[in-house]
């Protein structure tokens, strides 16, 4: 028994935890989970040598989304850069589309992928180029709703003209419904029909053979202890593309007019673009420096007390190691060596030291990318090779 179930015995009362309808997200969380993309390839960093991996990034797209919460759900998942819902009912779909709008730490720390959410208005009976390409289509109890002329027309539009690599489809089993309290029909006034397991299972076979898809048949709100037989509350298909998107099914092959209205469109910020990533990276440089400068100092306070009696300013402290080196000393060593060093009220932190930390590394890539994305952002020496921190406020502390 999965861990859904009830575990008490049956009392005449049924009561899903989490309700039925959380369930039906959390198998599709699940799912994409399951079948996030893999790294697509791997090419060496030019600076560190260490595998890149680059990422495909899935596409999901809700069909009769209604209030928008498996959306919501799904937008936190971090391999999906494409979220779309479309709805009969434009209404219901702005009821909550706010949550699907970035927050205020979306912008303060931009996550690596990109995401863009867009709610449509429209009907599944109907073709729109804004369907294609995606990956995962999900239809989360929608079929049951349908007007019997629309599900007429659904098989062709989502399996044979929208043709995602994966599609969900999830409706009533009517087989259950004795054990729903109240329910002496359908269980809501809307639905057009229910199907027992046979009848959905007919249905869905005869559209993955059509459409060249697999099938594999599951659900979730587990029937209690000794009623197996009924099957699961929700009946699931899971259906699966055989064939790969070769040019003959791909997207530029099928013209069609758009037909739905967008009502919503979030694009969130991310570093992937320039402007998000240049911001990451003086923050972080200046982070860097900041801990890298404590460090020396604190090391060489701490050198000097060994030696002497009492604190005393910095600047006379360590002048004397490079006071008497000249510019073209100092950018010599500099260039040479990935050691931080104090001259008179300024410490020189070199790029190349400031690169060898994994999180400024991860998000430049090479070193040609951070010393472009800093210029003009942050304070670096005449040559351009090392960070400049000023540490006479540092002098006038001590003193
Ligand atoms: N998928 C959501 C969920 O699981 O919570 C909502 C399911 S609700 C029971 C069915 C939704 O399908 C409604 O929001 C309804 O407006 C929408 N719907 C009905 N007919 C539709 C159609 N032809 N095209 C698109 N959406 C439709």
């Amino acid at each position: 028994m999965d861990k859904n179930v009830q575990e008490e015995p049956f009392t005449g009362v049924i009561k899903f935890t989490p309700p039925l309808y959380k369930q039906r997200y959390q198998f599709i969380k699940n799912l994409v989970g399951k079948y996030k993309p893999k790294k697509e390839f791997t090419v060496p960093c030019t600076v560190s040598g260490l595998p890149r991996h680059s990422h495909r990034y899935s596409h999901v797209a809700d069909l009769g989304c209604a209030d928008c919460t498996l959306l919501w759900m799904l937008k936190f998942c971090s391999c999906i850069e494409v979220l779309a819902g479309l709805d009969i009912c434009e209404n219901i779909m702005k009821e909550k589309m706010h949550r699907l709008s970035p927050l205020p730490g979306d912008y303060l720390q931009p996550a690596e992928r990109s995401l863009t959410v867009t709610l449509y208005h429209g009907s599944v009976a109907d073709k729109d180029p804004c369907m294609l390409g995606f990956d995962l289509i999900t239809c989360i109890e929608l079929i049951e709703h349908l007007e019997e002329s629309e599900l007429e027309k659904f098989p062709e539009v989502v399996f044979g003209f929208m043709a995602p690599t994966m599609i969900v489809i999830s409706t009533p089993n009517s087989e259950f419904n004795p054990l729903l309290p109240g329910v002496t029909f359908f269980r809501h006034p809307d639905h057009k029909f229910e199907w027992n397991r046979a009848e959905f299972q007919s249905w869905a076979l005869s559209i993955a053979r059509c459409y060249n898809y697999s099938v594999e048949f599951t659900g979730v709100g587990s029937p209690p202890a000794g009623m197996e037989d009924v099957g699961f509350c929700t009946q699931i298909g899971v259906f699966i593309r055989k064939y790969s998107q070769t040019s003959e099914t791909a997207d530029f092959e099928k013209p069609t007019k758009a037909t739905y209205k967008t009502v919503f469109k979030a694009v969130y910020p991310s570093l992937k673009d320039e402007k998000y990533l240049q911001n990451a990276v003086v923050n972080e440089v200046v982070f860097t420096a900041q801990v890298i400068q404590r460090s020396l100092l604190d090391h060489l306070k701490s050198e000097h007390e060994e030696y002497n009696d009492g604190p005393v300013e910095i600047k006379s402290k360590f002048q004397h190691s490079r006071s008497c080196v000249s510019e073209d000393l100092e950018k010599l060593a500099v260039e040479k060596s990935m050691e931080p060093f104090v001259n008179g009220n300024v410490v020189y932190i070199p790029l190349a030291k400031i690169f060898s930390f994994p999180k400024v590394n991860q998000l430049c890539g090479t070193f040609e990318k951070l010393c472009k994305l800093i210029t003009g952002k942050v304070t670096l020496s005449s040559d351009g090779s090392a960070v400049i921190v000023n540490i006479e406020h540092e002098n006038e502390e001590e003193n």
